[in-house]
């Protein structure tokens, strides 16, 4: 397999295609694996939910459907959710006006060279990384908000059992510590940048999307500084950074249905 058989695509961009696809794999894929949905995972889902349609920086149609699924969550009052109905409300067959979730994947920033390539875990990435990012612009007052949800999901949903126990050991280590919107964008950067690190050279690894410490000097000159005669990240050089390249107004709306 060969570069030329990926989408034509820029690899210095978001695109709205990774986001709408994590959505639905999420959604209706992965979620599908818990018929019945309660307590703890009950919980994180309808926090999910409720960022997803707070801060889903996507196509109106797309929010309407996420605004529409929160409200109905909001309303049940069981102490337990069947997926199905779940499932009803995703695919609308309430039949709300101009509210939808496109069935199905396309992979753009996040195809792979191999079908086992990236795809939904790079899509969760680039969606949680999307969502720090408008959570600090629109001055969310909780700083912990989406770092919280977006563990809570991993917890109870994520397909890879040992990606979760990864991450909620880095989540128990320093989570709780995040003060501040922008620390928050920070964190989940630095973070996966350690999972970046660990992963560097495994099988897992696209050969064609190797792991780097990320953002590379190539992408953001700016963010590498050296001191001592060692690499240094420039805070303030890398949030700016981080802020324009995952903000909504930079998405690329590349082969959407
Ligand atoms: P990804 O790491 O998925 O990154 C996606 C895109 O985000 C990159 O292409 C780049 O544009 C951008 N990016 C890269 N680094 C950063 C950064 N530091 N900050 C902001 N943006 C960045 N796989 C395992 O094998 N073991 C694990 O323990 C494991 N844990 C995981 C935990 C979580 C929470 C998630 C979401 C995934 C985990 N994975 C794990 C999957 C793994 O991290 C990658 O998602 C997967 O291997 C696909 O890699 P990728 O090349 O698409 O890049």
């Amino acid at each position: 397999t060969t570069e030329d058989q990926l989408r034509p695509f820029n690899r210095s961009r978001v695109y709205m295609a990774d986001l709408e696809s994590t959505l639905h794999y999420s959604l209706r894929m992965e979620l599908a694996a818990h018929p019945v949905i309660k307590g703890e995972a009950l919980s994180a889902l309808q926090r999910y939910i409720s960022v997803l349609a707070k801060y889903f920086p996507g196509r109106p149609v797309v929010n309407n459907l996420l605004k529409s699924v929160d409200t109905w969550l909001k309303g049940e009052k069981d102490t337990e959710l069947s997926y199905s109905s779940l499932r009803d409300a995703l695919d609308n067959t309430a039949e709300v006006p101009n509210a939808a979730l496109p069935e199905g994947v396309r992979w753009v920033g996040c195809q792979g060279s191999k079908p086992h390539f990236r795809r939904y875990p790079c899509g969760m990435w680039t969606l949680f990384h999307v969502l720090t990012v408008q959570a600090e612009e629109a001055a969310d007052k909780d700083p912990q908000e989406v770092l919280q949800v977006m563990r809570s999901y991993i917890h109870s949903f994520f397909g890879c059992q040992a990606c979760a126990t990864h991450f909620e050991n880095m989540a128990q280590e320093s989570m709780s510590h995040v003060g501040t919107l922008s620390s928050a964008v920070l964190w989940l950067w630095s973070h996966h940048n350690h999972v970046n690190n660990r992963l560097a050279g495994a099988l897992s690894e696209d050969p064609h999307f190797p792991k780097i410490q990320w953002p590379s000097p190539e992408l953001c000159p700016s963010c590498h500084g050296v001191k001592n005669g060692e690499h240094t990240w420039n805070q303030e050089e890398l949030l700016t950074f981080l802020r324009s390249h995952f903000s909504s107004e930079h998405h690329l709306s590349d082969y959407l249905e």
